[in-house]
């Protein structure tokens, strides 16, 4: 591929390769039906931080933990680098956004003392988003430029779950990666162009829409 230039800055040259969905989120075996996409090592480095921040969140909450993929990597990846002295300052964040909370059932039961974790919901939302740059150029070849705008949103009422996946249901773009880790829906609203609408899985847990639109 000649001249290709970064997907996501649209600038640099494509002197590497990034990974979509972000490979961190996967096991080591079950890595290798993983899409890469032409990007330049500055975008390539300056993702890490958010995926990995991204990956200690989503395996650690919601109903993560029953898919074994997500165990496999909240036992032995995220814990074991929270383990590291450079994580130091990691770990320090983490302890302080958890707070003690008091847990009651939705028919309003006290159940006891938890915690609940304060998210850096844009930490999250910056990887969602470079999930999608990729997707888009891997299914269209085209890129997203800044005319247009990425927006994500976290699903988190079942009603709204349950209608998304009935308006997806059809859509011509479907794939779902090994073991539910990661799975992806879309629709092209508009030819020629990325505007389009997709549904995000991870770890058959957490669900996010996004929408690309003109900006
Ligand atoms: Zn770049």
């Amino acid at each position: 591929m000649a001249n290709q230039n970064c997907i996501y800055c649209l600038e640099r040259d494509a002197n590497s390769k990034d990974h979509t969905p972000p490979k961190n989120l996967f096991p080591k075996d079950k890595r290798n039906d993983l899409i890469t996409v032409p990007c330049c090592k500055k975008c390539n480095r300056s993702f890490s931080k958010d995926e990995e921040y991204c990956r200690a969140v989503i395996s650690s909450t919601g109903q993560s933990q029953r898919n074994p993929s997500a165990k496999e990597i909240l036992t032995g990846k995220v814990f074991r680098s929270l383990e590291r002295d450079q994580a130091k300052g990691f770990r320090n964040y983490l302890r302080k956004s958890i707070s003690p909370a008091l847990v009651y059932s939705g028919s309003g039961i006290y159940l006891g003392r938890g915690s609940k974790i304060k998210v850096q919901m844009e930490r999250v939302y910056n990887v969602i988003k470079k999930t999608v740059q990729g997707l888009v150029f891997h299914e269209t070849e085209l890129t997203v430029s800044d005319e247009y705008e990425i927006k994500s949103q976290y699903i988190d009422s079942v009603q709204q779950v349950q209608q998304l996946f009935t308006i997806f249901r059809n859509c011509p773009i479907k794939r779902i990666f090994s073991d539910d880790i990661f799975s992806y829906r879309a629709g092209i609203i508009e030819e020629n162009t990325p505007i389009s609408s997709w549904l995000i899985t991870i770890y058959d847990s957490h669900i996010f829409l996004v929408n690309i639109v003109k900006d």
